[in-house]
């Protein structure tokens, strides 16, 4: 590992003010201090925001439901504000890592993790979205890769919430030398292209402070399903979250999004028209998974996960409609 310097923000201010000049954020360290050991990534000096007001704590907040920044995965996983119809962030919170990450990860340090492409984390590959020319990925090993090709890399965002977050129309809480600003998950998100070699739109000199979830009425159900190599300890293959409300046998409102198909996590509108103002039949939710392949474009070895994403897609609704 390169020599750096640490330093603990005990304001915003001080946290954002260097982040332009190489400054890197610490809060749970689990994903950048193993990128910085192996050298994928550099800092001059990092910034621990655990003692700066960047919020911990998970609270109502005028018609939303905001979750800080610093919250860990496990508070994440058995709070009480999140029974109902978010309770899909506590099954993929339970579905993350291991306990003893769970308890150091934080919710920013997830959405902001990066790929855990193999060419990636390799300090020895300069791959395209290191500013390299090209993605070897898509001649050589791309197994858990994207089935979407919306950015010149395939690699997947790995996080369980963000998918969770994209369902329940979440925004992203922002603060930075211009002050705090608020924008929607979905927009947060974009594939990564030439001139921003990244997921987010982030500024170089922001934080995540939080994410406000906008309350839904106890009438909404939701669930996250996700399909790993193994049991437990594992990334997803594909994730699959469902929000939904019904009257009577109508469901009025459908969102899904899924997490691990594409380069950011992302809504499937076409499953989402397949079912809204239906009643779920049987043939209404083969038609939502015939709907997911819509524009996806998997690499020889990665088609596998189409029929994964419709086998949970399949499984969710059954289980939400039933
Ligand atoms: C063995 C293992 C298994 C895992 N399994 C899963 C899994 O199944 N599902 C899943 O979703 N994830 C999984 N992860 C990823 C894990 O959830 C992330 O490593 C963790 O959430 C990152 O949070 P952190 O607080 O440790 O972030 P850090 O490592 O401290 O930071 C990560 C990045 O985010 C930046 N950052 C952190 N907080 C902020 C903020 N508030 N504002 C701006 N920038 C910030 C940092 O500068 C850094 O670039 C796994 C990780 C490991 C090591
Ligand atoms: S998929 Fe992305 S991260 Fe992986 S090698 Fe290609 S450009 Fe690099």
């Amino acid at each position: 590992m390169r020599p750096l310097s640490y330093t603990a923000s005990a304001t915003l201010d001080e946290a954002v003010a260097g982040l332009a000049a190489g400054d890197r954020l610490l809060a749970g360290g689990t994903d950048l201090l193993p990128l910085l050991k192996a050298d994928v990534l550099r800092a001059s000096r990092l910034v621990d925001i655990k003692r700066a007001p960047v919020p911990d704590d998970i609270r109502r907040v005028a018609g939303h439901i905001r979750i800080g920044a610093l919250a860990t995965i496990a508070a994440i996983a058995d709070h009480p504000l999140l029974e109902g119809p978010c309770s899909l962030l506590r099954q993929a919170a339970r579905e993350t890592a291991t306990a003893q990450i769970r308890n150091r990860a934080t919710l920013g340090g997830n959405l902001l993790q990066r790929p855990r492409c193999w060419y990636y984390r390799n300090s020895r590959s300069h791959c395209w979205l290191k500013g390299g020319a090209d993605c070897p990925a898509i001649e050589g090993h791309h197994e858990h890769h994207a089935i979407f090709d919306d950015s010149p890399c395939r690699a997947i965002h790995p996080s369980d919430l963000a998918g969770c977050l994209l369902a329940l129309n979440a925004e992203v809480v922002l603060f930075g030398l211009a002050g705090e600003r608020s924008i929607p998950l979905r927009e947060f998100y974009q594939p990564p292209e030439d001139e921003r070699r990244k997921e987010t739109v982030l500024a170089p000199d922001e934080i995540i402070t939080g994410i406000d979830i906008p309350e839904l009425p106890d009438n909404w159900r939701s669930i996250y399903l996700k399909a790993m190599e193994r049991k437990t300890w594992a990334f997803a293959l594909v994730g699959i979250a469902i929000v939904l409300q019904r009257s009577g046998d109508t469901i009025d409102e459908v969102r899904i999004a899924a997490t691990g198909l594409a380069q950011i996590p992302r809504r499937l509108v076409y499953c989402e028209q397949a079912l809204a103002g239906t009643a779920g039949t049987g043939d209404q939710i083969g038609a939502a998974r015939d709907a997911l392949g819509h524009g996806a474009h998997p690499l020889p070895d990665n088609g596998y996960k189409l029929d994964l994403a419709r086998g949970l897609l399949e499984r969710g609704l059954r289980t939400l409609l039933s």
